[in-house]
């Protein structure tokens, strides 16, 4: 490579023609690619699993475990700055590349997102209200826990879990020790269960040089735990949007965060805003990007881990609606509506549950 490198900090930009590495191969890594080939960059992706969204349309792939350190020594040769999609790569692995390359968000973040006792205890730190939580290691703490939390709680695995996984919810006269049992870990978090009126959440990019760009706060709407719509602006009074705007970019800037971060909120029945959990990379809930913004969360992404400015967030009413399982045998109607974007991530395999796409409308504006 011509340029010298910056290692580890990236305080230089990189401009297009670097090489932008993935850790992850599904569809947040497809979109990043489309973003970072848009703009003249190249990407490699780093994935366990070969041929997956991602790979579909980036330069070039790289199939291995996350813990295979001669492979991940190979892929840091060839990249300019490394990023991720997939949230629980080891850390070990995010600290033997940020050793290499720039590494962003930094692995001191991915630390603290990869844990939820330790994110919810930094969200507290910051004077921001959570669920009421308590660190659960054995049948004797859940007991514990289940008393100090009282009423109805939801018992977690404290790190890997995703889409409602590694959860059970526990009310009075349940059985906790087979909850305790079925979540098969000695490291798992008690949570109280929210009565919430609606689930927010806020995206946004921050770059190296911590200027802050977020989209607006959006409503979600889940089905079996899984995202199944977001709704843009979420239909809040506009001081608490402009609350859970202040309260994501506060974590942001404590955690010393480049990328993309999203920060999910349940908002309460007293008009409280409570923080449940926090994601270092783009948001399913942040989808609408693609064409409801200037600039999307994807080349957000882009332009904070190479060094450039931030685009700009103006953006526009917009619905976004996933398309799980089986609905993706409803493409014909999606491209026939002249209005929808439709999104589909390449997956050759309908299974149910599983996120094949999604569908984006832009609402018509007034004059
Ligand atoms: P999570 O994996 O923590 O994002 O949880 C997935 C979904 O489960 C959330 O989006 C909520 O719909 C629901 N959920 C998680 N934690 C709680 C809680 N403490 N109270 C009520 N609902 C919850």
């Amino acid at each position: 490579m011509s340029r010298p490198l910056s290692l580890g900090t990236g305080e230089e930009p990189i401009p297009p023609g670097g090489t932008i590495g993935i850790l992850g191969g599904g569809q947040l890594g497809r979109m990043t690619a489309m973003a970072a080939a848009r703009l003249g960059y190249r990407v490699h992706v780093f994935t366990p699993d070969a041929g997956g969204p991602c790979a579909q349309v980036a330069a070039a792939e790289t199939v291995a475990q996350y813990d295979d350190f001669a492979a991940l020594a190979a892929f840091a040769e060839t990249v300019d700055v490394v990023t991720l999609e997939f949230e629980n790569v080891p850390l070990a692995t995010a600290e033997f590349l940020a050793a290499r390359r720039p590494f962003f968000p930094p692995p001191a973040c991915l630390a603290v997102t990869q844990v939820r006792t330790a994110e919810k205890s930094e969200i507290n730190k910051l004077g921001f209200a959570t669920a009421r939580w308590a660190p659960v290691r054995s049948a004797d703490e859940l007991e514990h826990a289940l008393a100090i939390i009282g009423g109805i709680a939801v018992l977690k695995t404290n790190r890997f879990g995703y889409d409602g996984k590694g959860q059970a919810k526990i009310g009075p006269g349940d059985d906790a020790q087979a909850a305790w049992v079925s979540l098969k870990t000695d490291d798992a978090i008690l949570e109280g269960f929210v009565d919430f009126v609606r689930e927010i959440s806020v995206v946004l990019a921050r770059g190296q040089d911590g200027q802050i760009a977020a989209y607006p706060a959006v409503e979600n709407r889940h089905r079996d735990h899984i995202l199944s719509e977001t709704i843009v602006p979420a239909s809040i009074p506009p001081a608490l949007a402009a609350e859970a705007e202040r309260m994501a970019a506060a974590i942001a800037t404590d955690l010393d965060y480049v990328g993309v971060l999203a920060v999910e909120m349940f908002e309460t029945r007293d008009s409280l805003l409570l923080v449940n959990e926090l994601a270092p990379r783009p948001h399913n809930s942040g989808h609408w990007t693609i064409e409801g913004a200037a600039t999307s969360q994807f080349e957000q992404l882009v332009r904070a881990v190479c060094g450039l400015p931030l685009g700009s967030v103006a953006w526009r009413p917009s619905h976004m609606i996933n398309v799980i399982g089986e609905d993706a045998q409803n493409w014909p109607a999606y491209v026939a509506d002249p209005r929808a974007h439709l999104h589909l991530y390449g997956k050759p395999e309908i299974r149910p549950g599983r996120k094949m796409g999604h569908v984006t409308w832009v609402l018509p504006t007034s004059g």
